[in-house]
């Protein structure tokens, strides 16, 4: 066993399910203790999307990998990096030539990496985190009527991810039409309706969306 890869926090395709930081800190306490090597996925969940900058933040954890990507560029630009710990970068790099060379054709991407960075240096100049925890309590306020739905199991929240999880998978081409009826752009996939609005959205505009969320699921068998 080399290493364990896992979305800290958050687990997003895979259900959207939050899970307790408790969780990783064990893990990362067994990772050490056996010298398995932690890669946190923080595609999804990095730059402030859990309400922490990085969602390993919960649990005070430090990865060996990280990966970061979608928020890196604000979303501007395709664009994603693999960051590791000074030991791991060694052995990567070591050895002639180097023992991982591994290189996609449009790697460090100077527009790209101009467009991270300066992403990168609204964020600090300007932390989201404040506004990311307003807009969590606009989305609980906003997701709380679906739970007493009969169709809905669940409505969960944490930082900007507004969840709706129902008991049956959605179809998914009629409740997409339906969304953009109520005018807004909402991707469900299978029991999940759910949201990770942009950082700037207005409060009246995501009021829009969260009602029109909870509007569209009540439809739904
Ligand atoms: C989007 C996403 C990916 C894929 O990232 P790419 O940069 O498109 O390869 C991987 N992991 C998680 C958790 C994601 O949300």
């Amino acid at each position: 066993l080399a290493a364990v890869i896992l979305e800290p926090v958050v687990q997003g395709a895979g259900g959207m399910w939050f899970y307790h930081p408790e969780y990783l800190r064990r893990l990362r306490e067994t990772c050490s203790r056996y010298d398995v090597l932690l890669i946190a996925d923080e595609i999804a969940t990095g730059f402030g999307r859990t309400g922490r900058m990085f969602a390993s933040e919960w649990a005070g954890i430090t990865p060996d990998i990280l990966c970061v990507g979608k928020a890196l560029t604000g979303g501007y630009m395709s664009f994603a990096a693999v960051l590791a710990t000074e030991k791991v970068a060694e052995v990567i790099s070591s050895g002639s030539p180097p023992e991982f060379m591994h290189g996609p054709t449009f790697m460090g991407n100077p527009l790209a990496c101009s467009i991270a960075c300066a992403s990168l240096d609204l964020l600090s100049e300007n932390s989201p985190l404040p506004r990311i925890g307003e807009i969590e309590g606009i989305l609980r306020r906003e997701l709380a009527p679906a739970a007493a739905l009969p169709q809905v199991a669940d409505v969960r929240t944490l930082g900007a991810i507004g969840v709706i999880e129902l008991y049956r998978s959605v179809d998914m081409a009629t409740l997409q039409q339906r969304f953009v009826d109520e005018g807004v752009w909402v991707r469900p996939f299978g029991r999940l309706v759910y949201a990770m609005p942009p950082y700037i959205i207005k409060d009246q505009e995501l009021e829009t969306l969260a009602r029109a969320m909870v509007r569209v699921v009540a439809e739904t068998e």
